[in-house]
Parts: C-alpha cells; structure tokens; sequence
C-alpha cells in the first residue's frame, strides 16, 4: 500500500507530545510489514538539517491560495533505523522559524500555515509521483487534506482512488479559524459555509470537523477515547459530529517503539535492566540523584522516587499536584522528580518546590529528552493524574522500565494500567476515577504501601514489565482501517 503520512510533529526531527512520537513509528511499522509509506513534513527553523542529512531537492512546488499561489522547495531526509522517504517542505514566510505552534498562544498565522501544508501534500506527491492510496492526516493541523482529497483533487487522476483516513490525537485543539479568510485561502466557495455545514460549526471554521466530515475513516488512540469523545464531554462539542460518522471512528492504541523505549537497549541511561537484572534499576536511581546533586550517603537511602515528564497544562492533572504534592513531602519519605515545561504557574511552583527541598525535588524545567529517559529509568512510581488522556505514551513507558504508573483512568490510562489485585496477583499499577484529591491520595497511599512490601512491589514490577505494547501491533491495525477506507471508495 502506498501511503502518505502527514503530520506537523515527526519524532525524531520535530515533537512536541505524542503525536510526533506516533507520526515517527507509524511509517516504520509500516515499511516492516511491506508498505510503501512516505512522511510529508514542514521544514521548521530548528530541525537539524545536518544531524539528519536532510538535502534539497531541485523540486519547486506550486500551492494554490486563495487568489494567487505560493511556493515550497522540497528537501529529503531518510527516517532514521529506515529507508522511508520524509520531504520537509521549505517556506520561509510559514516554516523558517523556532517552534512548531508557537506555544503557548500559537502563532498567529497558524491558520494558514496549516492550510499550506495540507495543501502541498497534494502537490508534493504529483511533484515526486506518489501514488498513494492512503493519506493519513494527524490532528487538525492536517485536517484540511481530507477536505481538499474530496474537493480540488476528487477528479486529479492520480488521487481518484486514494482514501483519506483522519487521525485524531487530541480532540481539544480543533483548528477554529475564520469562516471568509479561511476558505478564501482555502479556496472552498463561500457557499459551503453555512449553518450546519461540513465546514461550520458554532458560527466558525471548525477544522476538527472538516477532518471528521471529510475523511474515509477516523481513529483515534484509544478505545476508551473513541467511546469518550462520542459519548461524554471530552468530545468537547464534537460529540454529535463524531456520532453522525458512527462506526467509522475506531479507537487504536497507541504503541511503544521499543527500539526508542527500552531499558534493555536505551543508550540514555545509566545502566541497561530487564526483567532478569531488575535489580540493576535501582542503579539508576542512585546514578540520577547523585547526578543532580543528593548527597552520596542520602542517594542510598530506601525513598521511593516519584517522576513525571510531562507538558505542564491543565490536561495533565496539575492541579491536583499542585494542591496534594507538598503535603506528600510532609507525609510519606518520597522524592519526587519531574521534566517539562508549560504554563508558568506550574512551573513556578516546581520550582519552589526544589528550593524547599533541595535533598528531595529534582525539577527541570523545559523540553529535555535525554532526562525523559533518564527520568523512565530512574523512578519508582510514575505519576499521571491526567484530567483527561487521550492515550498517553509514559504510562507504557514507564511499565516497559518497571517504573509503576499511578494514573487517572482516562481514556488511554485506562486501557493500559489496572489496579493491582493482592488476590489475584494481576495489575500493573494503581489508578483513580474521580478527578478529585481524596481519590488520588488515596491511591498514592495504596501505592506507597505496596512499595514498602518488597515481594508485592517486585510482582507489580514483574507485571509491569511482561506488557507488551508494541507500535507493530498498533501500526497493523491502521493497515485494517486503510483497508476499509478504500473499500469504501471503491
Ligand atoms: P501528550 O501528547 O498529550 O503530550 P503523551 O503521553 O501522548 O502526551 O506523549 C508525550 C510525549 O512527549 C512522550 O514521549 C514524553 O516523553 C514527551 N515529553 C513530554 N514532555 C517532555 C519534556 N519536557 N521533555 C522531554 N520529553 C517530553
């Protein structure tokens, strides 16, 4: 199957969350089981163009915007551990510079920005001549690719048999633009805009629904969430949309690139573990609080280590840890360590937590990949008191590394960890439903007390470590959807 990939986040050239991690294993998996996919991509200021061996190419494409057209040079790198082909699109008015989305308010331009590019995968396949019979759009930044496949390139030979497939990562960012500006540029006719429409909602241009309406098939990273998004208020307004689509919005979970993820292999920590060595994880404990500053004889000590790599939002459950995390300190021997970067409150008060415990809060705040590792490798308890998730990436990190999640069952949690079972002996972790602080105290307590329990905590561990949630078996099940999709247009 040829597909075509694309995404404003590709792991390893540009990621801010998931969704670059699952736009840089999909097209691996792919190429693994047979397919021929390629990865179109802007070319954004701080990709490291040497470090990846991106080159020109002597190719010049036309985009047509609104009135008038625009132009991107085409670049080429190889996805790195394959041979798939990623054009980076060169634009010096949209891509040249520092930041994908221009967080935390977003570029100004962001509509058009991500109007361009949908616009040039179009372009960018007739350039190189790729047929594909699959665009597979990530998130609403792409979503107009689904819209323009039924609209500009419906009749274009090369793309009358291609499906489009619409993946959506995170539904609370949905692409509100403009209603005239942006189909202007879009060059959709005004009269698609009207109350109701596939382009309307609530008075805009809601790109989450032009996705939703256009596309083929819709997957989402989680069964919990696909049902979450229909059913309940994290559809956030989509709900109706997404039930009118019906039985083509499936949930995939999420995977794992085990050759990124694994403490056996991971070349970013301290010392490589597996399920036989577990005991070699604690090394890493010790290596990472002497490396950021415990004393030697403290390092020693028999603390568990909280951890987080998170971005800093309100998703994430942070106010929950603002209210509860000092109290822990008091409370329970813990340390606590975390890497991310967000909303300055929240990075202030960890920052001051550091300061008020300098022997027991590791804080870095920013975007540090090495340390996500480290931080996976290094922690006892993993902490994810996501308010909501569509799917999450650290919690099955985080199993894989023996490092034992405490979540929020949510979405994509929720699939993934269960509660241990003193009974049965079954569970990888501890979860709470309510989104409340007595709920998430009372599962730390719960946590923290089976810590203490050394034979307990090495089965938890011991669970942990036997999942198995590889992006192979997620990347084939995109395969079956893509299969569907072009049935459906045949
Ligand atoms: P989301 O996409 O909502 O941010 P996910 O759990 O799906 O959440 O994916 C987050 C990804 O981003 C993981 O790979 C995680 O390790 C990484 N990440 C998040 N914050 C940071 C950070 N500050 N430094 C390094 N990696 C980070």
């Amino acid at each position: 199957m040829n597909i075509i990939l694309t995404s404003a986040e590709v792991y390893p050239y540009a990621k801010v969350g998931g969704l670059g991690d699952v736009s840089g294993y999909l097209p691996k998996e792919w190429e693994q089981l047979e397919h021929n996919p390629i990865v179109i991509m802007p070319k954004y200021g701080m990709i490291d163009t040497e470090k990846y061996k991106i080159q020109p190419l002597d190719i010049t494409i036309s985009v047509p915007m609104g009135s008038w057209t625009e132009y991107a040079k085409l670049w080429r790198g190889i996805l790195p551990g394959t041979t798939v082909p990623v054009y980076f699109l060169e634009s010096a008015e949209y891509f040249d510079r520092q930041g994908i989305y221009g967080n935390p308010e977003g570029f100004a331009d962001n509509d058009r920005r991500f109007i361009f590019l949908s616009r040039a995968v179009f372009e960018t396949a007739k350039a190189i001549d790729f047929r594909a019979d699959i665009i597979c759009a990530n998130d609403y930044h792409t979503a107009f690719t689904m819209a323009f496949l039924k609209t500009h390139y419906r009749h274009d030979p090369y793309f009358s048999k291609t499906a489009g497939v619409y993946n959506i990562h995170n539904i609370i960012f949905q692409g509100i633009c403009k209603p005239k500006e942006t189909l202007f540029i879009a060059q959709i006719d005004q009269s698609q805009f009207y109350q109701g429409s596939w382009f309307e909602h609530n008075g805009a241009v809601n790109s989450m629904k032009v996705g939703i309406m256009f596309a083929d098939k819709i997957t989402t990273v989680s069964p919990r969430y696909a049902t979450e998004i229909r059913y309940t208020d994290q559809g956030y307004g989509m709900q109706q949309i997404l039930n009118l689509r019906g039985s083509d919005v499936i949930g995939i979970l999420n995977g794992v690139d085990y050759n990124e993820w694994n403490p056996e292999t991971d070349f970013r920590i301290y010392e490589n573990y597996s399920l036989k060595s577990p005991l070699k994880k604690k090394n890493n404990k010790i290596e990472y609080l002497k490396e950021f500053g415990i004393p030697e004889v403290e390092a020693y000590s028999d603390m568990p280590l909280i951890g987080m790599v998170s971005r800093l939002t309100d998703q994430k459950g942070f106010d929950l840890v603002e209210q509860i995390l000092e109290k822990w300190m008091e409370h329970y021997p813990i340390r606590f360590t975390i890497v991310g970067s967000g909303i300055s409150r929240y990075e202030n008060f960890f920052r001051s937590l550091a300061k008020k415990h300098p022997t027991r809060a590791i804080v870095h705040i920013g975007y540090n990949e090495v340390l996500s590792h480290k931080i996976e490798a290094s922690s006892d308890i993993f902490l994810m008191p996501s308010h909501f998730e569509p799917c999450g990436l650290n919690q099955m990190y985080s199993l894989k590394y023996g490092t034992i999640p405490l979540v929020r069952a949510t979405g994509g949690l929720a699939d993934t960890v269960q509660e241990f079972n003193y009974r049965t002996g079954e569970g990888n972790g501890f979860t709470f439903d309510d989104y409340a602080i007595g709920d998430m105290a009372w599962a730390m307590e719960r946590t923290i007390s089976a810590y203490f329990n050394k034979p307990v905590w090495q089965k938890i561990m011991r669970n942990a470590m036997e999942c198995n949630y590889s992006s192979t078996r997620s990347a084939s099940r995109y395969i079956d959807v893509f299969e569907w999709a072009l049935e459906t247009i045949r």
